[in-house]
């Protein structure tokens, strides 16, 4: 069986909510969006670059952006940095030029780093945190996303983005500002 057999035969089931593991092919794609027009929940996952792009990744998938936009409740993005070791983190003091092109940073920011110790290799990190951007589909969302593919609308719609998420982490010394510029994409204004 594919995995869109297998979609196919739980929504015989008539489930209140559907989880599908991964959306990676047309097929899938197609039930997914049709479980959740019928009124299911559904909860899937996308390789995107963040939360608006997971619109044109349905598009090229085959969906269509009508459908898309009505059958959306909300898009969640989130990414992994590398937690700052607690046994050797110090002050870090950010270069300037690159604090002045970075927007949004709380006032009270106290960035810290890693120097290295045995408890994490050397590396200034040990564990991970997640860092998030939700989109929650309103009425003005839904009529903004009909934009589709070129996601540039996004830039017109309120919402806390991944980078806001890891610049507050880094802010409270969570994670470093290097391990946000790393693995977070900045903001349009800012690059
Ligand atoms: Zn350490």
């Amino acid at each position: 069986m594919s995995y869109s057999d297998y979609a196919r035969a739980f929504m015989r089931q008539n489930p209140d909510v559907l989880m599908i593991g991964e959306v990676r092919d047309e097929a899938t794609t197609q039930i997914a969006l049709r479980a959740a027009q019928m009124g299911h929940v559904v909860l899937t996952t996308l390789h995107t670059r963040d939360a608006p792009s997971a619109i044109a990744r349905l598009i090229t998938l085959g969906a269509e952006t009508s459908l898309i936009a009505s059958a959306m409740l909300g898009i969640l993005s989130q990414r992994l940095l590398r937690r700052v070791c607690t046994h050797c983190a110090e002050p870090d003091r950010p270069d300037p030029k690159v604090m002045a092109r970075l927007p949004n940073i709380p006032k009270d920011a106290g960035f810290l780093r890693g120097r290295g110790c045995a408890h994490c290799l050397k590396s200034g990190y040990r564990g991970q945190v997640g860092v998030f951007e939700l989109m929650h589909f309103d009425d003005d969302l839904r009529t903004k996303s009909l934009g589709g593919v070129d996601v540039k609308w996004a830039d017109d719609v309120t919402f806390d983005r991944l980078y806001d998420d890891a610049i507050a982490k880094a802010a409270r010394g969570v994670t470093s500002l290097e391990e946000v510029l790393r693995v977070v994409p900045l903001p349009r204004e800012a690059s």
